[in-house]
């Protein structure tokens, strides 16, 4: 199946073009080519995509969880029928490895309907009993319409993260993906037509973040706005929203560290820290970009890490022998580049990695970059402090568990953390000092889809994830009866 040259709005159950008739261009980051065009849609597209969420609520709302959870099933279905198309969609638009997309993006994204239609059948709520006296039992009650807008670093993953959630509960949806990924929120149009979810309830509305984001989350019909991307953005929505109180679920950057104690198991450690440095080019928001290793083990760390790091292959990401694609944006691979300029004045080694490596053919006007090691910066300096949010990492090592900890907490963010060790007692120590909202011992990115999910400090505000997802998307009443 060839990709769609214009894209779309959904609205009301169809397929339509934005109201000022404006398209931007999408380009294929392995070529740097325009490949597509999206709707440059505005507040009068999200105008209607609101008012049609709120036709559609009072029946949405009412059709109970079964009814919601087969229809969520149905596109949950389809979009694993159609995995290869989704796969191979989501690779074009964002440059990630196809085998990444295949195996990680699209199967989560079917997982997250599947997932929020199960789990909003199994959900329940309080009772408080007053002991001869009353009972109190808490209705948790859809929203109403509620905004989603979400990054492109794992397009349909995150956009359905929200979406499903939202739905399963009862919600309609209007919806934004990353202009620079829109593609596979286009596609799950199409299959939420096929499966038959009745129009109105989910609304894709595509286009810019200060003019179609915008116009969502300053929409007085919208009462919940769940954000995942920039801390800057976030601050931004905070400002709109905040004075309209709106519900709001921020899931921003991250600075994320991972702590390596000598005492680890060296072989799983080394396997993990190559893909929480540089799965998807570093461009997931739990990529660990702070390694502390401690001391004794540093060299040996260094030299094993440049070594595998060397002979990690950047290629086109439709090359089944890709392990690196292409970066997102010209804009964003220049920003990563800045970054790498900047780690030099300010000091820093960089040991392998950071420069463009020579493409032939289509993909010579790509946006890729060889993996980068940083080592000699301060832990106050700018690369250590800043989301870089590429395939850059720094390392230092450290000399006891207090200095470690010190390091690890030295930012302003606090998504999430990594710790290597096999004394279960520092382990459970340092975990429970680390301020970070997930923290991995002895793994990466194992992920249950009930835990709670979300950051501290600048990393964001709520949480995503099972209940808490669902609790975000309902709102508590408490209703009280007295006794006779
Ligand atoms: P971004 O903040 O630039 O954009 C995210 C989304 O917000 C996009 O859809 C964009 O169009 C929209 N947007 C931009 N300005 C807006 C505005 N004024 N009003 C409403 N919407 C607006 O982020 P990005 O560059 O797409 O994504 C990368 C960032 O996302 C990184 O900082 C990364 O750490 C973060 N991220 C966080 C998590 C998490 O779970 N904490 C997960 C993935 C990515």
């Amino acid at each position: 199946m060839e990709p769609d040259k214009y894209l779309s709005n959904y609205i009301d159950g169809a397929l339509v073009p934005p109201v000022s008739g404006a398209y931007l261009d999408n380009y294929d980051p392995s070529t740097g080519q325009v490949y597509s065009h999206l709707p440059d849609s505005d507040e009068r597209d999200v105008q209607r995509a609101v008012e049609a969420a709120e036709r559609a609520f009072p029946l949405w709302s009412k059709a109970g969880p079964e009814q919601r959870f087969n229809t969520l099933m149905r596109i949950a279905a389809l979009i694993e029928q159609q995995r290869e198309a989704f796969a191979r969609a989501e690779t074009i638009d964002s440059g990630k490895p196809l085998s990444l997309s295949d195996s990680v993006d699209i199967p989560r994204a079917q997982a997250n309907f599947r997932f929020f239609a199960t789990a909003a059948m199994q959900f329940a709520s309080e009772a408080h009993h007053m002991e001869g006296t009353a009972a109190n039992f808490t209705l948790r009650q859809p929203l109403g319409v509620v905004g989603c807008i979400s990054p492109w670093n794992l397009p349909l993953y995150l956009f359905t993260w929200k979406i499903a959630p939202a739905l399963a509960a009862g919600n309609c949806v209007v919806g934004k993906p990353s202009e620079l990924t829109p593609m596979t929120a286009h596609l799950l149009a199409r299959v939420c037509m096929e499966a038959g979810l009745p129009p109105g309830v989910l609304n894709i509305v595509h286009g810019l973040g200060p003019k179609a984001g915008q116009a969502i989350v300053a929409h007085p019909k919208t009462k919940a706005i769940s954000f995942t991307g920039g801390t800057a953005t976030g601050r931004h929505i905070v400002s709109v929203a905040g004075p309209m109180f709106k519900k709001l679920s921020l899931e921003l950057g991250g600075k994320n560290p991972n702590l390596i104690f000598a005492d680890c198991n060296f072989e799983a450690m080394m396997a993990d820290t190559m893909r929480s440095s540089f799965s998807n080019n570093g461009q997931i928001c739990l990529c660990g970009s702070r390694i502390y290793i401690e001391r004794p083990l540093y060299e040996k760390f260094r030299d094993e890490f440049v070594r595998r790091t060397e002979a990690l292959r950047v290629d086109a990401p439709l090359s089944p022998d890709s392990s690196l694609g292409a970066l997102v944006s010209r804009q964003h691979l220049e920003k990563v580049e800045s970054y790498l300029a900047l780690a030099r004045e300010e000091g820093g080694r960089i040991l392998c990695g950071g420069t463009r490596p020579p493409m032939e053919g289509p993909q010579r006007g790509g946006y890729y970059l060889r993996p980068a090691i940083i080592e000699g910066l301060a832990p106050t300096c700018r690369t250590n402090q800043e989301e870089i949010f590429g395939p850059v990492v720094t390392i230092a090592p450290f000399d006891t568990e207090e200095e470690a900890l010190a390091l690890a907490n030295g930012t302003t963010y606090g998504l999430a953390a990594t710790l290597w060790s096999q004394d279960i007692s520092r382990a459970n120590r340092v975990a429970e000092q680390l301020q970070a909202g997930i923290v991995w011992v002895n793994c990466w990115m194992v992920r249950d889809l009930r835990t709670p999910f979300g950051g501290v400090k600048h990393s964001g505000v709520g949480r995503e994830g099972g209940n808490e997802a669902l609790r975000f998307f309902t709102e508590p009443k408490n209703v009280c009866i007295k006794y006779g």
